[in-house]
């Protein structure tokens, strides 16, 4: 039997990145996954190949979390392993930050994981040997210049987690968060475009300035924070609670 077999996963941006790589894992060790994301359409052209059902779904609407929940639930059954994943990222010198910029992004990366944890707390509560893994990042862990407000967010993400993570530390869930350096996926090509817009450099170039805020000066793959989540996903993994686990090259060492 598959490690993960009938499992619920519920990855939020699981169309994309760090989240579709997720759910690839996740369904290859058995797990039934619900992949939730503004972008609709059949799941291959969701997330590849994996298996799972993609449910369209904007993380910032409690509503929408809740009908998509449902959805979920019909399809595959109570929600096992929550994988809080869906995020944006912007950069702006603090001085220029628009109030508006700093509204949106706390709304999605932080905001929008306390209604999703919520949403799924009573599955969560009552399952057995349940999961929330909040995708934060190292700038949840430093500060970040030039992105106060992407830095603020993933900060209180990790005060989340780690509030959840003792409230609920005799319960059957547990919550961790990974905090991954630059990785190679849509995000980072959209930052490696500003980059470029901004100074003139070639994509490429802005790429390599970016890989190198990294200690191994490339980029973490998608697959490599992925695994790590499989890894939280399994029943050996279940005295690990409130771990922030840093993927970044080194860069923290
Ligand atoms: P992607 O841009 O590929 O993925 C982001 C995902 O979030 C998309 O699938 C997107 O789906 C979803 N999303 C964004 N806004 C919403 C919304 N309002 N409602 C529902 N879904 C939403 O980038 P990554 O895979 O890199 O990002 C995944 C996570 O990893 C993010 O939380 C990011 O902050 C974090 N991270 C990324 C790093 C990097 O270097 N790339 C580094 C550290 C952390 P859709 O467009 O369909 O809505």
């Amino acid at each position: 039997m598959a490690v993960l077999e009938n499992r619920h996963a519920l990855i939020t941006g699981g169309g994309s990145g760090i989240g579709a790589s997720t759910a690839a894992h996740l369904a290859a060790a058995g797990a039934k996954c619900s992949l939730l994301g503004r972008r609709s359409g059949p799941i291959e052209q969701v997330a590849g190949e994996t298996s799972g059902k993609a449910i369209p779904c904007d993380v910032t609407d409690r509503k929408a979390i809740e009908a998509a929940y449902e959805s979920a639930r019909h399809a595959h059954g109570p929600i096992e392993l929550l994988i809080v994943n869906a995020g944006i990222a912007d950069s702006a010198p603090f001085a220029k930050l628009a109030a508006d910029d700093w509204d949106r992004i706390i709304a999605v990366n932080l905001t929008a994981a306390f209604h999703c944890a919520q949403a799924a707390l009573p599955d969560l509560l009552e399952g057995k040997d349940t999961r929330i893994i909040f995708v934060a990042s190292v700038a949840g862990l430093r500060g970040t210049p030039y992105a106060a407000h992407y830095a603020a967010s993933k900060h209180g993400l990790l005060g989340l987690m780690r509030s959840m993570a003792k409230e609920f530390a005799k319960s059957p869930l547990t919550v961790n968060a990974i905090c991954p350096g630059y990785v190679d996926t849509p995000m980072t090509d959209q930052s490696a475009s500003r980059v470029a817009a901004k100074t003139g450099r070639s994509e490429a170039e802005s790429r390599e300035a970016i890989a190198a805020f990294n200690a191994n000066g490339r980029l973490v793959h998608p697959d490599g924070v992925a695994t790590q989540i499989f890894t939280l996903c399994l029943p050996q993994s279940r005295d690990v609670n409130g771990a922030a686990l840093v993927i970044d090259g080194g860069s923290d060492a």
